[in-house]
């Protein structure tokens, strides 16, 4: 598209939800475009959370949060069967530790099929110490919900924007949108980037913890985003067996509350803390959320906090002041937000998609003829199936996967050469590592980074300006590119 030319379809940020939406666009003959500030996908709250597949047994009964969360784990759990996203189906124990949360069980479990889960049950206290011989004394009983699921967020947004690529969908990273202003009736909107001008028929903010600035370019006025920080540790991968389920406290007012749960890469989380900030970049951990975690842990499973802690982060939440999320559309606008996507957006956001699509059709957006997207295999970094240096025929193949660089979390040179071509190639180290694992582990980089370093510097140019190009050594175990040509414009 040249400088004068006019998308249909502009969207505001490449969090794992503005890539969902891509993906869907994709499918139809739509010229749409994404621009995302940051020099990846998936930079923003999307890639500091805390990995749960939710099925929405907790959710307010009615909501459009509710209903998008039901609907998107459906879509989510197959999809990441269809194209290798990390996804262990561990099941949650919601456990109860006084009379007051004990007398919750039941009203949860009546909200959870009014969610459509009927399944849930009460698990008594001989049977809770059983399976979860490691729980702090005193449990009482819990509520078994086994949808629950864990999954790897990164590899979710990477193969929504993979596909989106394949499909046509041109991605503008580092571009940030900073204003907004009506055009004609051929360009409604008249986007200030600061990649240059873009005009688009239709919009779509799906900028996170910017949404409200940007539905205020816009016109519009109806929430304001307070992030809410959440803090978690991450313990070794020794503490692994000791929890076999996500053990959820009973909710409360502010949110679900600390919970420990397994992750798809083997160690297990302790998170997270609800903190309302004002400031919208602060995702530095500190002493009291640490602190504060570990006092919740010692209670939870003692034995947990006398492992060693691999890593701490934390995720800021697009909070609001209202209870649902703030999705919809201004067809006279042609105009969709989507924001307030709190604590669910990963598990919804398949759903949300669909909804948008629906949404932008209502703002007089033809979406005729849909097509399903050109198959994609993401790489596996999840430890529930094989991973690629532990597999024979692909060694044999090609000894750059038998050839590990970083040890803590077994990545191989085959693997990062890899996320260092495709149509969505890394170009920073926690890009890298978000693809690959690689300086994930238990020490943090120290015996690998040197290494990774150099092949990174070897694949990106210094300036950063590379045109996101495979040079044709990429594939293998990586995104396979099918399909349309790719259009991927990285500054
Ligand atoms: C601690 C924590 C735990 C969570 N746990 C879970 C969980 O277990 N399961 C679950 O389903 N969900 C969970 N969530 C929620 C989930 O992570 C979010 O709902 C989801 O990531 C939101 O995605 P998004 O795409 O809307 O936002 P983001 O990922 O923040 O993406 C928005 C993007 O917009 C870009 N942007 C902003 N302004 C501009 C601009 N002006 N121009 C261009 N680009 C711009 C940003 O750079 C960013 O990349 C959790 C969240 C937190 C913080």
């Amino acid at each position: 598209v040249g400088d004068g030319e006019v998308f249909d379809v502009a969207v505001i940020g490449a969090g794992v939800v503005g890539c969902a939406i891509a993906r869907e666009l994709s499918r139809y003959p739509v010229r749409a475009v994404v621009l995302e500030a940051a020099d990846d996908v998936g930079e923003g709250t999307s890639k500091a959370n805390t990995a749960i597949l939710h099925c929405g047994f907790d959710a307010a009964p009615g909501t459009l949060e509710s209903r998008l969360v039901r609907h998107g784990y459906r879509l989510l759990t197959a999809y990441a069967a269809q194209v290798g996203i990390p996804v262990e189906p561990v099941g949650a124990l919601m456990v109860a530790w006084d009379a007051e949360q004990l007398a919750a069980l039941p009203r949860l479990a009546v909200k959870a099929a009014a969610n459509g889960y009927p399944g849930s049950r009460i698990v008594e206290r001989p049977e809770l110490y059983l399976r979860e011989p490691h729980l702090g004394p005193g449990a009482l009983a819990a509520l078994e919900v086994l949808g629950e699921s864990v999954i790897c967020p990164w590899t979710t947004t990477l193969a929504f924007a993979t596909q989106a690529l394949n499909g046509g969908v041109e991605l503008r990273l580092g571009t940030r949108v900073t204003g907004i202003t009506p055009g004609g009736p051929a360009a409604p909107h008249e986007l200030a980037t600061s990649g240059g001008p873009v005009r688009a028929r239709h919009l779509v903010n799906a900028a996170g913890l910017a949404a409200d600035e940007i539905d205020r370019m816009l016109g519009c006025d109806g929430f304001t985003v307070t992030p809410r920080r959440g803090e978690l540790v991450v313990f070794d991968k020794l503490a692994r067996p000791l929890v076999n389920h996500i053990l959820l406290p009973v909710p409360t007012e502010r949110g679900k509350g600390v919970l420990v749960a397994p992750t798809v890469y083997g160690n297990v989380l302790l998170g997270p803390t609800a903190e309302d900030l004002t400031d919208r970049a602060d995702t530095g951990s500190t002493r009291q959320g640490t602190e504060s975690l570990f006092r919740h842990g010692e209670r939870l499973l003692p034995a947990l906090v006398r492992e060693e802690v691999t890593a701490v982060y934390a995720g800021l939440r697009a909070a609001t002041e209202h209870a649902d999320y703030q999705l919809r559309g201004h067809p006279e606008k042609r105009y969709v937000c989507v924001g307030g996507i709190r604590s669910t957006g990963l598990s919804a956001s398949m759903a949300i998609a669909e909804h948008v699509a629906g949404l932008l059709v209502e703002g007089g957006l033809g979406l005729r003829e849909g097509r399903d997207p050109a198959p994609v295999r993401m790489p596996n970094i999840g430890e529930a199936m094989p991973r690629p240096y532990q597999r024979d025929d692909l060694v044999a193949a090609d000894p750059e996967y038998g050839r590990i660089v970083c040890h803590c979390e077994r990545v191989t040179r085959g693997e990062l050469r890899d996320a260092l071509g495709g149509v969505l190639p890394a170009r920073t180290l926690a890009g890298l590592s978000r693809r690959t694992r690689a300086g994930n582990g238990r020490c943090q980089g120290f015996h690998c980074g040197a290494e990774v370093r150099a092949l990174l510097a070897g694949r990106v140019d210094p300036a950063g300006t590379g045109d996101g190009t495979d040079d044709g050594r990429g594939g293998g175990a990586g995104p396979a590119p099918a399909g349309d040509p790719v259009r991927s414009v990285t500054r």
